[in-house]
């Protein structure tokens, strides 16, 4: 069966203030989040029904995804008429472009049950106690309908064109449905199936969409005499130091190519080159906060980090929390965020040689 959608993104979003469907969630936007929900469910022919303000976004997703495109209307049923006038399939899924939180399964029981039945309306339960005119309704027999609302695509463009021809409005599509063919099946919905409304919502919906990326770096520097041993920005005593260009502190480093690596943000030899006399012994806490002020920019927040210094020699057990603090202060954030650990090779291999220091790092980001 041929199975295509609807994803409506024509609506004024009066009640928002401002275009909802364009708004960012998680690094995308809210049509994004929608269309995306719909490919992921194997849904790749698409009518995206726009007005003005989303217009862009849904150019540019028609253009990614090889959608097509129909004006909207001035009321929500004349935008899906509009869309399926273009359309050709035996099943079709409509959606308000708002509903970004959608799952698969919702989307694939609400296309099973169009199949089977004609029709497969997402809902869920009235959860509430519902009051009208001083007098409580009956729960049990109240549900409250989402989208998708899947149709056979020949009954529900039937009754889209009798509404037109009777003028009868309404402000889904179940209704329309109901006007010419009786009962619609009711599909599974979820509370999580929300509609981007208010400006509050966003608060509720940004947690969902969140995004964590992980990251890892590593870096080794050699022991040399006359030089500083600086680890997490702390100036640490003893006969030998680190050789680089910039101070050598190789758990910075290694902290610095974890950020950069869970935001795919490339490494630390290509931000700050050591050709590049700029850095030339420079303190790395001031990389750290470059580097960390352009992945911020990118939109990330640290969830955490967590390194471990491999160092036969000195002990750095009393240095620990110092380091800690160092780079928390940096990044802004609290410190229990930052783990620093150290570990002795019991004399084995290059560090416990003494030949070097290395430091290996993980970093959880969110967006
Ligand atoms: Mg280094």
């Amino acid at each position: 069966m041929r199975t295509a959608a609807v994803i409506l993104c024509a609506g004024a979003s009066r009640r928002m203030g401002r275009n909802k469907l364009t708004l960012e969630l998680g690094g995308k936007t809210v049509l994004r989040r929608s269309v995306e929900a719909f490919i992921g469910a194997g849904i790749r022919d698409m009518v995206l029904a726009f007005s003005e303000p989303a217009r862009d976004e849904a150019e540019r997703l028609a253009a990614e995804y090889g959608l097509k495109l129909a004006e909207g209307g001035s009321t929500r049923g004349e935008s899906v008429y509009n869309a399926l006038k273009v359309m050709d399939c035996d099943i079709v899924a409509i959606h308000d472009g708002a509903r970004c939180l959608v799952s698969q399964e919702i989307i694939l029981d609400s296309v099973a049950s169009a199949a089977m039945y004609g029709s497969g309306v997402a809902a869920i339960p009235a959860r509430d106690t519902l009051w009208k005119e001083g007098e409580i309704l009956d729960r049990s027999a109240v549900m409250a309908a989402q989208t998708p609302q899947t149709f056979a695509f020949d009954k529900i463009l039937a009754a889209y064109e009798k509404a037109v021809r009777e003028g009868y409005e309404a402000t889904d599509d179940c209704a329309v449905y109901r006007h010419m063919w009786g009962e619609a099946h009711f599909s599974k919905g979820s509370v999580a199936n929300q509609k981007l409304t208010v400006e509050s919502d966003m608060e509720l919906f940004g947690p969902m969409c969140g995004e964590q990326r992980t990251g890892y770096g590593e870096d080794t520097h050699r022991f040399a005499e006359g030089r500083r041993l600086i680890l997490g920005g702390v100036d640490i005593p003893y006969a030998m130091g680190l050789l680089g260009h910039s101070d050598a502190d190789v758990l910075t480093h290694a902290l610095i190519d974890a950020m950069l690596g869970a935001a795919a943000m490339g490494d630390i030899g290509r931000l700050f080159p050591d050709s590049s006399a700029e850095f030339k012994d420079i303190c790395s806490l001031l990389l750290l906060e470059r580097a960390w002020d352009r992945i911020k920019a990118a939109g990330y927040s640290l969830v955490n980090a967590d390194a471990t210094i491999v160092v036969q020699q000195p002990k750095l057990a009393p240095h620990i929390d110092a380091m800690r603090e160092n780079i928390a202060k940096v990044l802004r954030c609290d410190v229990d965020r930052i783990s620093v650990k150290a570990t002795t090779p019991e004399h084995t291999g290059p560090e416990g040689n003494l030949e070097c220091v290395t430091a290996r790092c993980v970093c959880t980001l969110k967006r």
